[in-house]
């Protein structure tokens, strides 16, 4: 007969409903826009405290971050680390333990697109498409992992793409990082199963951010055609829900991945694309 009794990943007190990541801390890369923003503001409204990381104005910034802590009354903090560089992919886990105490959740979400053909992609945006979309996750991961199978709890998200399990024409790069990062994903899922780690990797199909508005701007002059028409028959033509999925749909994903209601959800590639991998 197998053990049914509460497991010593289990935390003892249920969490009100609500609130299920309350005492939880959450590191979101790439938080200061789109689905990372989005992902980050359902963290918070679930109860955990979450440190914010990505480009943009600090002023613009600290306001966005004073104003979740008021709305979900959590702790909230800021580390501006450029997650090209692997040094300081490990100085954002440290600096969000040393302000926040420890990183419980971990979502890697930090990315950036270039859309050129194969034979005249430049390797310079090869190389930064790599090294952010895949490797700082790789960094991030090896920064935390140790700390989170100590404590017998962790979760670790990466958002990987529709990308990461077919691919497109045109975007070598980000295809490449996107199905390395599954990999990445279910690697670690292994290493942590005995631990009360979980790691998952969440595919989206086209999402309105900002990240597509300038990837269809790249579309239109690889395929030389105008932007209504790169929406139309490029982006959501893949999309057979016909319509851009919202961030707060992966964002919700990720707060129940978090959750203790998904301790045996890992290893996984979920899709959040309208239908676009299952044709
Ligand atoms: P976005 O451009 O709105 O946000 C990207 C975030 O990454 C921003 O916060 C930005 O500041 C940050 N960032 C960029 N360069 C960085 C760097 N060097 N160091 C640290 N942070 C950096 O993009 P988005 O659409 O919200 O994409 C978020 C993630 O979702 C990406 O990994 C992307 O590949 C993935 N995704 C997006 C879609 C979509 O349709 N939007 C679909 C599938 C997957």
């Amino acid at each position: 007969m197998p053990d049914t009794s509460r497991s010593e990943h289990q935390s003892a007190a249920v969490p009100p409903a609500h609130r299920p990541l309350a005492g939880r801390v959450a590191v979101v890369t790439g938080s200061t826009s789109g689905i990372g923003l989005a992902i980050l503001e359902r963290l918070a409204g679930a109860g955990a405290s979450v440190v914010m990381n990505g480009l943009g104005d600090p002023g613009i910034i600290e306001a966005e971050l004073d104003r979740i802590r008021r709305d979900h009354d959590i702790a909230a903090a800021y580390v501006a680390a450029d997650l090209t560089d692997a040094k300081a992919c490990a100085d954002l886990i440290a600096t969000a333990a040393e302000r926040l105490g420890r990183v419980d959740i971990l979502v890697n979400n930090a990315g950036i697109q270039h859309v050129a053909p194969v034979e005249s992609f430049p390797p310079e945006k090869w190389d930064a498409i790599v090294a952010l979309n895949l490797s700082a996750a790789f960094h991030t991961i090896r920064a935390s992992f140790g700390a989170m199978k100590a404590r017998g709890w962790g979760r670790v998200i990466n958002i990987a793409s529709a990308h990461g399990l077919v691919a497109s024409p045109y975007k070598s790069a980000y295809v490449a990082a996107k199905h390395g990062i599954i990999g990445l994903t279910k690697t670690v899922a292994l290493e942590g199963a005995e631990c009360g780690v979980t790691a998952n990797a969440i595919c989206p199909g086209y999402v309105w951010t900002p990240l597509v508005e300038r990837q269809i701007e790249d579309q239109a002059r690889a395929h030389a055609i105008p932007r209504e028409r790169v929406v139309k028959e490029i982006l959501l033509a893949k999309q057979p829900t016909k319509a851009f999925a919202e961030a707060g749909e992966v964002g919700a994903l990720a707060v129940f991945l978090a959750s203790d209601a998904a301790r045996s959800i890992t290893g996984t590639a979920l899709p959040v694309d309208g239908g676009w991998t299952a044709q």
